[in-house]
């Protein structure tokens, strides 16, 4: 099959595989960018969108270990917490059949510190989260500062990751409160993680003080605080 154009690789500049898909319509555009270079870290990483602002890009290996590339300047904190809690009710009322009204953003109200949003149940009783980043900090500044990071990280230091983010709220941990780790834009935290997570840290998390922690990514959540096993409900929240 020839390909639709010539393209060069990002990083090893090697010629590119172009994968072409047909549209509904019959016309063939570019389905994919691959690079062929087994010894390229974008081997085999669709480059189509490489480089674009609000793109990152996840690439994971055979050993579990990942790469993390993201492009243009950061999302600011407060616009994930009504995208990150209302992902999280969603999957709430998806997989668990529970009920909840609209979400309040609290984020600028100072008389429920500590609560960044919340949403009322059946019985009257509230869904409080607090919302904090997955990635670390000096990753958003560096991203901040010039539009371009880029993250090699070994098969366990995910987990790392994610029990950082939940240290670093540890003053605000409230039996009340619900976290949630938004990893919207970090797969590699999200999706491989949660299981290492629970096995290594779930029982430290457990101890920290909130009613749950959850990592959140674009279409699911995953709850931390837990010993190995089937993923449960906190036990103060009221059954569906
Ligand atoms: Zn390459």
């Amino acid at each position: 099959m020839q390909p639709l154009q010539e393209h060069e690789c990002f990083s090893c500049r090697s010629p590119c595989r172009v994968v072409p898909q047909t549209e509904r319509d019959g016309r063939v555009v570019v389905g994919g960018i691959y690079c062929e270079n087994e010894a390229c870290e974008l081997y085999h990483t669709d480059q189509r969108n490489y480089g674009k602002p609000r793109t990152s890009i996840t690439t994971f290996h055979g050993d579990s270990s990942s790469r993390y590339a993201a492009f243009g300047k950061p999302s600011q904190g407060e616009e994930n917490v009504p995208r990150t809690c209302e992902t999280f009710l969603a999957v709430l009322r998806r997989d668990r059949k529970l009920e909840f009204g609209d979400l309040e953003d609290l984020s600028a109200n100072s008389e429920h510190p500590g609560i960044d949003a919340r949403a009322r149940r059946p019985d009257g009783s509230y869904l409080n989260m607090q919302v904090t980043r997955a990635l670390p900090q000096d990753l958003y500044e560096e991203q901040g500062r010039t539009a371009f990071v880029l993250r090699k990280h070994a098969p366990l230091e995910p987990a790392s990751m994610l029990r950082a983010a939940i240290e670093s709220k540890r003053q605000r941990a409230c039996s009340n409160i619900t976290l949630l780790i938004d990893a919207k834009n970090a797969p590699h935290l999200a999706f491989l993680t949660s299981a290492h997570f629970v096995s290594l840290h779930g029982e430290w998390a457990m101890r920290e003080g909130w009613e749950s922690i959850w990592v959140v990514g674009s279409s699911f959540a995953k709850r931390l605080d837990l010993v190995h096993g089937p993923e449960l409900l906190p036990e103060s929240w009221p059954r569906a």
